[in-house]
């Protein structure tokens, strides 16, 4: 008898709740999604309202499971915007204040003082992330810093912190479970990922009270089962990871040296380094990609601030194209760039460069450039940003990559795909699949109860769309990516 069963697939990301009902073959047979609020109090600022997660994320999931046979749902997984720092009231299971997002800058003066205090190498030595406000520790120590009674009740042991997937695995399970998993820990900015535990010393330095914090687990594990009173039945909530880690799973990245890279508004590539750490010397992350069975694989990662919103940029401020694919026609109206590039700094440079004040540059103009290699350029832009950090991950971890495995919505741009091929010197892998963020999280989700009965039938269950392989020249390759190179030195804040 074919095997029926499902998981229900939770992503919460930074501008939705989703729910996925998945099936053995990795297919969708069923999608709900609700918009969540975006809240801007000051400029820089951002901030959800964790009350709304919850709901919305009820919601999606009571919708996508209305009139499914719940004995076929095996599992559930998550995966969720990561970072976004949530404190809530252990005795009513209500958040104590607005969710801070990832994105938000609020607690940037911290990081001043972090930095000031000498203490920059000591975080990045037990946490493998270069300090930054994205991640949650200075959003609790903000939090807890500007409101004594706040901290009273902290101290008191009265609150309980989570990322967003601690968050929803207390409310699903009626606050008997305050949990988290290792590669959501290791965006905190307060886990030793080394010695795997919440590290003493950057607790100590923040004066953040170790009774906020979540018990630490594995990826892929019964972590809880659901209030029965929730969905009409006990499910078993077994896989989660952050989104990226997760994207990297459901992109099948099991190996060590596997990559891949997601190309959205902007890009996050990461590079599997098994159960090596990696510390990276070229200003990239190293982090958890996942625990599973006792046994923990790193990851470096890179981040692309601006790829698609570049080609957003074309169509919204340059107005040369009316919809986003539109640029893959206009690029391949002509057979190269002609010279022109274009360095997307549209909001400062992310990795490996890191230059917050580096600014948008096209250079190589002539009367002769049109829209078209501008649209070309653009292209271009994006495949040769992901070779910057691809070369960056090379260095540090002496892994060569043999292919990029790739993901998101402006994969589905052949002629970029092909371009990054070149750009590379190997083949881009597209999947079938598009939704391997979420995909991620249904594995380790079925994994964990044995409806994938390992990785490798993980891997069978997936379909290649398409490879692209590389066309230039070794010459032309190099030679091109110098005139990339010396674009990117123009755009640039501090010119050498
Ligand atoms: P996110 O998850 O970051 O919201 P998506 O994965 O939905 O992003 O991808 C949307 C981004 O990809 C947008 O920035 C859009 O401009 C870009 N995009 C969409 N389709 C194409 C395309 N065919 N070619 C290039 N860029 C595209």
């Amino acid at each position: 008898m074919a095997d029926n069963r499902l998981i229900l697939a939770i992503d919460q990301g930074t501008t939705s709740s989703r729910a996925m009902l998945v099936d053995r073959q990795g297919a969708a047979i069923g999608v709900a999604q609700q918009e969540i609020t975006q809240h801007f109090p000051r400029a820089g600022w951002v901030n959800h309202d964790a009350a709304e997660i919850w709901e919305t994320t009820r919601r999606v999931s009571r919708d996508v499971l209305d009139g499914v046979d719940l004995g076929r749902v095996a599992a559930i997984g998550i995966t969720n915007q990561r970072e976004t720092t949530v404190l809530w009231d252990r005795a009513t299971g209500e958040p104590v204040a607005p969710a801070i997002v990832w994105q938000s800058r609020q607690s940037a003066p911290i990081v001043a003082e972090i930095v000031a205090r000498g203490m920059a190498d000591t975080y990045q030595r037990i946490t493998g992330l270069v300090p930054d406000a994205y991640f949650s520790a200075t959003k609790i120590a903000w939090m807890l810093d500007r409101d004594s009674a706040l901290r009273n009740r902290a101290e008191a042991g009265e609150l309980a912190f989570g990322t967003i997937d601690s968050w929803l695995i207390w409310k699903l399970s009626g606050g008997h479970h305050h949990l988290t998993d290792f590669a959501n820990a290791s965006r905190t900015m307060l886990f030793d990922i080394r010695a795997l535990e919440w590290s003493s010393e950057l607790l100590a330095d923040l004066d953040i009270p170790r009774s906020l914090l979540p018990e630490v687990h594995g990826n892929s594990e019964v972590l809880c089962m659901t209030d029965a009173a929730l969905f009409g039945a006990e499910i078993p909530v077994s896989g989660v990871a952050g989104d990226q880690q997760s994207a990297l799973f459901g992109r099948a990245c099991f190996a060590p040296g596997e990559t891949k890279n997601t190309y959205g508004t902007g890009s996050f590539l990461l590079m599997q380094t098994g159960s090596k750490m990696i510390a990276s010397t070229r200003r990239l992350l190293t982090t958890i990609a996942w625990g599973i069975g006792g046994e923990v694989s790193y990851a470096l990662e890179g981040a692309i601030f601006v790829t698609g919103s570049a080609v957003q940029w074309l169509r919204d401020g340059l107005g040369i194209i009316r919809e986003a694919r539109d640029v893959e026609a206009l690029a391949a109206s002509v057979p190269d760039a002609n010279g022109v590039h274009f360095v997307p700094a549209l909001t400062g440079l992310g990795a490996p460069y890191w230059d917050a004040e580096a600014r948008g540059t096209i250079t190589g103009l002539t009367r002769g450039a049109t829209a078209a290699h501008i649209a070309r350029a653009t292209l271009e832009a994006i495949a040769f940003q992901s070779r910057d950090v691809l070369d960056a991950m090379r260095a540090d971890s002496g892994i060569t990559l043999a292919e990029l495995k790739v993901d998101g919505g402006a994969s589905r741009n052949d002629l970029l795909m092909q371009i990054q091929a070149d750009v590379l010197g190997v083949p881009v892998v597209r999947p079938k699949q598009v939704e391997t963020t979420v995909l991620g999280a249904a594995y380790l989700a079925g994994l964990a109860v044995g409806v994938w009965a390992d990785r490798e039938d993980v891997r069978d269950s997936w379909l290649v769309d398409r490879t692209f392989e590389p066309t230039w020249s070794e010459d032309e390759r190099a030679s091109r990516y110098q005139g990339w190179q010396a674009a990117v030195k123009r755009a640039l804040s501090s010119k050498e």
